[in-house]
């Protein structure tokens, strides 16, 4: 689904306030605003607070814009005044669903899809 592009310089947590890294797979490839933009082999490691999160899988990818051919990760436009669920869950699962990760901060600055 269309969604704003993310960049390293997002913030994101688990729902347990747990941050999250994200480790790009190689050399930036393409920069927004000076800053790598993430793809969809990029890790996202979580410092889980509760050593419940390991890392999150991101469900949210490109299909038609990719970078260095690989599919680049999109946060679909959250609505006006929510929280922002990541597009992204946490993993390994926690039953019964796996929590999604959340979005602290990131600054759109374009849409793709
Ligand atoms: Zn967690």
């Amino acid at each position: 689904m269309p969604g704003f592009v993310m960049t390293t310089a997002a913030v994101l947590t688990c729902l347990h306030q747990g941050p999250v890294t994200i480790t790009p797979s190689g050399p930036p490839r393409v920069l927004m605003d000076g800053v790598p933009v993430v793809g969809a082999a990029d890790q996202m490691m979580v410092a889980c607070p509760k050593n419940i999160c390991a890392n999150v899988v991101w469900g949210n990818l490109s299909t038609r814009v990719l970078a260095d051919g690989q599919p680049i990760v999109l946060q679909a436009v959250p609505p006006a005044g929510s929280p922002v669920t990541a597009d992204g869950v946490c993993v390994p699962p926690v039953p019964p669903a796996s929590p999604p990760a959340l979005v602290d901060s990131m600054i759109p600055r374009a849409i793709a899809t």
